[in-house]
């Protein structure tokens, strides 16, 4: 076999030990919310914990589907806690969060894929956190995307994101549950119900796609209308996961990121750490402000 490539220095990732951090922690369990920085094993949880930023993850911490790349459990989901909404309410409020990004784990299970309890997020954090704004990273809803689409946008999230995560050909070994062009109308059908929604998307790199593929990607997205992008490096969670094919170098991403600007993204964050939820809140308020 071959062996484990080694992290290469731009790579680092600070233990987190900080106060910030247990507290965050602390408070996720208590209102017994799942994260995303957890459950992906986020190399960002040290900085961004100490920071009070978190990504809650909805509709429990197993998921139906099995992503080579994600470190999230596969299995049969529990109920839906009805408690939930309420409860990311209360985590925004105490954590005190000018910006909150609310995602989930697929759940191909439900009869409407998780879309109503995205709304009813939504619906509690306005009311009890009006002036934090809202992010949401869905998933794909499979072939439900318009009716889950139209009562999401209802709501009023602020930013719509949903991950293409990888380019076309490696669908099927990196993202088999999915269709490319199905995760592309769905951000395009975001952009047609709401124009006033700031879509958003992203990809890993570093599983092996060429570089003129990831600029195709772009061109899809735009094609779409989407309006942010994020690209960060694929690190493999455990060696069961798809390997790390290439450490794309700093200035590579650099290189991407003046390409994606040029291409008419309104917001491009690509660094080796970037994840679609890193920085999202300082991000989007800088864009706010201009
Ligand atoms: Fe959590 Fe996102 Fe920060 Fe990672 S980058 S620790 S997922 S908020
Ligand atoms: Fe992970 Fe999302 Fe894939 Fe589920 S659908 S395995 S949470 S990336």
């Amino acid at each position: 076999s071959v062996p484990r490539q080694r992290k290469p220095d731009w790579i680092r990732v600070k233990a987190p030990v900080s106060e910030g951090y247990h507290n965050t922690r602390k408070l996720m369990r208590s209102l017994g919310l799942a994260t995303v920085c957890e459950e992906a094993a986020c190399p960002n949880i040290g900085e961004c914990w100490t920071k009070k930023h978190a990504t809650v993850m909805i509709l429990g911490d197993t998921c139906t589907r099995a992503c080579a790349f994600c470190n999230v459990k596969t299995g049969m989901p529990r109920a839906v806690d009805p408690l939930e909404p309420e409860h990311v309410a209360v985590a925004a409020a105490e954590l005190g969060l000018e910006h909150i990004v609310v995602t989930s784990v697929d759940r191909d299970d439900l009869p409407d894929g998780g879309a109503s309890q995205f709304v009813k997020v939504i619906q509690a954090l306005r009311r009890n956190t009006p002036n934090t704004t809202i992010e949401i990273l869905t998933p794909d809803f499979r072939n439900k995307h318009e009716a889950a689409v139209s009562a999401i946008v209802e709501a009023g999230p602020d930013v719509y994101n949903h991950n293409l995560e990888t380019v076309p050909r490696l669908y099927p070994t990196i993202r088999p549950g999915a269709r490319y062009y199905a995760s592309l109308r769905l951000l395009e059908s975001v952009k047609r119900q709401a124009p006033h929604i700031f879509t958003k998307s992203g990809v890993m790199v570093g599983l092996g796609e060429q570089r003129l593929e990831v600029h195709q990607v772009m061109d899809d997205m735009r094609s779409a209308g989407v309006d942010f992008l994020t690209m960060g490096q694929y690190l493999q969670p455990t060696p069961r996961h798809a390997k790390v094919e290439e450490f794309v170098s700093p200035q590579a991403f650099d290189a991407y990121a003046a390409i994606a600007r040029a291409k008419g993204f309104l917001l491009v964050a690509a660094s080796p750490l970037t994840r679609s939820s890193y920085h999202a809140g300082d991000d989007f308020k800088k864009m706010q402000a201009n």
